[in-house]
């Protein structure tokens, strides 16, 4: 964990995991809270040592990597937590996460992990993406950048922008091979947003803060292209769902060894057939006990 001083009011602590302090009148609003009780002191000891207590928590999605802190923070005391609309539900109720991650079914137990699901916390303000938050005298411009979840937001803060997971860093890109993301189109627009978001650093959830993303945003945006194109290719002679993500497999050199990372991989996949049906490309064809995704043209052929 590193702490980096991005201005007079803005900190990232730079880890697996970024987390931001940014100053308020009367101490520190955390943005985002890692991902277990351990990220929670580290956010603590951070305020601690720049002299003010924490605040407020901002969460930017609800990925128990990004809120996992939440309830140790607010057991030393009870801060307001904001939150995006829709976002908040799942932090309220974190076993949605394995669970829409498992087709909505009772988890498996190997997807019940604190990488999958953080404890439980409140959310006191639940805003809807692109407001203005005002924390303790600080503008905190929220910013919508859906794509990896639902409703995930940026923070723009003293010229900081933090974007979430709405890009990565080119080698966080090239650890995950095909990062996750629950829509094709929005994540594409978000990342390119971010670019186009006028900042002094951009602080990525993984990865460092840097000054300019675009080479970061431009190596995401080509993967999800070229993924999506290994899907198109592969359903032109008509795949099911678990093909296609064997095909994703070898073409990237991936290997999902535990089911928390095949779920994490499969669903990126979903998003991409989905954003093929909805283009007119492929169609779902539910025959023999299997869906199949087969090219537009042949289903209309074969009518
Ligand atoms: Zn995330």
């Amino acid at each position: 964990m590193e702490i980096v001083r991005l201005t007079q009011d803005v900190t990232v602590l730079h880890g697996a995991v970024n987390m931001g302090l940014v100053r308020c009148d009367e101490g520190f609003v955390a943005v985002d809270t890692g991902i277990d009780k351990q990220a929670a002191k580290q956010l603590q000891r951070a305020a601690a040592d720049m002299g003010l207590p924490l605040v407020a928590i901002v969460n930017t999605h609800a990925h128990a990597d990004h809120f996992g802190g939440n309830a140790q923070l607010l057991k030393q005391a009870r801060l307001p937590v904001f939150a995006p609309v829709g976002e908040a539900a799942v932090m309220r109720q974190p076993r949605f996460e394995p669970e829409y991650l498992w087709q909505g079914a009772q988890p498996l137990p190997q997807l019940l992990n604190k990488f999958l699901q953080a404890p439980p916390t409140p959310v006191d303000t639940e805003f809807a993406p692109g407001v203005e938050l005002v924390i303790g005298g600080r503008v905190f411009q929220t910013v919508s950048l859906p794509g990896h979840s639902s409703n995930q937001c940026g923070v723009l803060a003293d010229g900081v922008l933090f974007a979430a997971d709405a890009y990565f860093d080119a080698d966080v890109v090239d650890k995950h091979g095909v990062p996750y993301m629950v829509n094709y189109p929005q994540i594409l627009a978000s990342a390119r947003a971010v670019a186009g978001i006028a900042a002094s650093s951009y602080v990525p959830g993984h990865g460092a803060p840097v000054a300019n993303p675009s080479p970061h945003i431009s190596a995401l945006c080509q993967r999800h292209e070229e993924a999506y194109g290994v899907v198109i290719e592969r359903v032109q002679s008509e795949a099911t769902l678990e093909d296609v993500v064997a095909e994703v497999c070898s073409k990237f050199g991936l290997n999902p060894a535990n089911p928390g990372a095949y779920v994490l991989l499969r669903t990126p996949v979903a998003a991409y057939l989905t954003a093929a049906v909805e283009a007119g490309r492929v169609l779902p064809v539910v025959r023999a006990g299997r869906m199949w995704f087969v090219p537009a043209e042949e289903e209309l052929c074969s009518d």
